[in-house]
């Protein structure tokens, strides 16, 4: 494929990033090796010193996970522009989990007594991260209501300290948005970066590129291997020069590398990305409409209803709404347990992305550890279900949700 021609964002999840190797394999193969031969001591030298390019060892890279990323850079810059109107050219690298990529992201951007700003909803595990393990580097994370655009910029005048404007939208669970362009305009202003968490979006929904951030991250265990087949994480950069220094060094030193198994399974995902999106966003419409109108559902919360508090905002900065809510089944603890018990298709697990239908029970799972006071403040109730539409045929789903809430 060659690179100048237009193509879709549908043909770009099936071709995009392969390069034919020396037996000309039809799929990019595992290349399941620890280290790479030199031809002579000189060529050695020429890879080490950046004079020739090649692979050196499995840390540093990798033929199939190299694929892999040049896929997801090309499918986050889809039809974007620099100033100049030249296409956007993005660098991405593949991480071990998502946590692994948020570890180089910020280690490598935020030192020792400077600071990150991030929102007040945020993936369970990021939380802690910031919680519990980067005040042991001396950074630290102030948190902050980012729909306060005013807040916002009142913080950064104040602190020039604060390096990372960190955003995740929509939020892991809550499902709430914040305004990436807005909040980007904002922290540029006062030279601090801004990174988005797009996992529970995706390129095909929401490019952030699109608003100018710095940095893109995603956990790929979610939508991008979509089989739930392997952990993975990617962070993508836009300053391909930083990229290529200061996160590659972090990305090597701190040891989160993918490696070609797992990023094999993804590039394979990857290919119907745009397809699976389309299907898991056509059936969460369906099953959202279908849990409003019942009797047995208190409410839904769901991007893609009007009376979402960030319906509006949804539609300015995303192709469609997505495949994940949650909805509260009245009778509290009892009957959300109840319900579960009675689903035959749908999968109860946590996680999500995949191609079945995942529900999940945050109160008796996820968060049974969590002070029932606490769990309510950040909206989690005792009879909330979380779900994340799957790609079955839409009858089935709805099916075994109606006899489920039945009892
Ligand atoms: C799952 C998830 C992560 C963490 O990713 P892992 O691959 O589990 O390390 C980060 N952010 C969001 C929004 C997630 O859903």
């Amino acid at each position: 494929m060659k690179k100048e021609q237009r193509i879709g964002f549908g043909t770009s999840c099936v071709h995009a990033g392969f390069e034919v190797e020396q037996h000309h394999s039809h799929i990019t193969p595992i290349y399941a090796s620890s280290t790479y031969l030199f031809d002579s001591a000189e060529h050695g030298v020429n890879l080490f010193t950046g004079k020739e390019k090649g692979y050196i060892y499995g840390r540093f890279g990798n033929p199939t996970n190299n694929q892999t990323e040049e896929k997801i850079a090309a499918l986050e810059a889809y039809s974007l522009c620099n100033d100049d109107g030249s296409p956007l050219e993005l660098k991405a690298i593949l991480h071990s989990s998502g946590m692994a990529a948020i570890a180089t992201l910020i280690l490598a951007n935020v030192k020792n007594d400077e600071k990150v700003l991030t929102h007040l909803s945020l993936y369970g595990g990021t939380q802690e991260l910031v919680d519990k393990v980067l005040p042991n580097c001396g950074i630290e994370t102030i948190i902050i209501d980012f729909k306060d655009l005013n807040l916002v910029e009142e913080t950064l005048k104040h602190d020039s300290n604060i390096k990372l404007l960190y955003l995740e939208t929509p939020a892991n669970p809550t499902l709430q948005c914040v305004d990436i362009e807005a909040l980007t305009q904002i922290a540029h202003l006062y030279g601090c970066k801004v990174s988005v968490d797009n996992t529970f979006a995706t390129p095909y929904l929401q490019q952030p590129f699109r608003f100018g951030v710095d940095f893109v991250m995603h956990s790929t265990t979610k939508f991008l291997n979509g089989h739930g087949t392997a952990v993975g994480g990617v962070l993508i950069g836009r300053d391909l020069e930083w990229m290529k220094t200061k996160v590659t060094k972090h990305h090597r030193l701190l040891g989160g590398n993918s490696n070609a198994f797992d990023a094999f399974l993804l590039n394979n995902g990857l290919k119907t990305l745009q397809l699976r999106m389309q299907k898991h966003c056509a059936n969460a419409e369906h099953v959202a409409a279908f849990l409003q109108s019942h009797a047995n559902v208190a409410f839904v919360n769901y991007l893609g209803l009007e009376q979402h508090p960030d319906f509006h905002l949804c539609k300015k900065q995303m192709r469609h709404a997505g495949a994940l809510m949650s909805f509260e089944v009245q009778g509290g603890f009892e009957a959300a347990k109840k319900f579960i018990n009675q689903l035959a298709l749908c999968t109860s697990a946590v996680s999500l992305g995949t191609c079945d239908t995942l529900i999940s029970h945050p109160a008796s799972t996820t968060h049974v550890g969590v002070a029932p006071e606490l769990r309510l403040k950040s909206g989690i109730t005792d009879g909330l279900i979380r779900m994340s539409v799957g790609i079955e045929d839409v009858e089935d789903i709805l099916g075994d949700l109606e006899k489920a809430l039945r009892q």
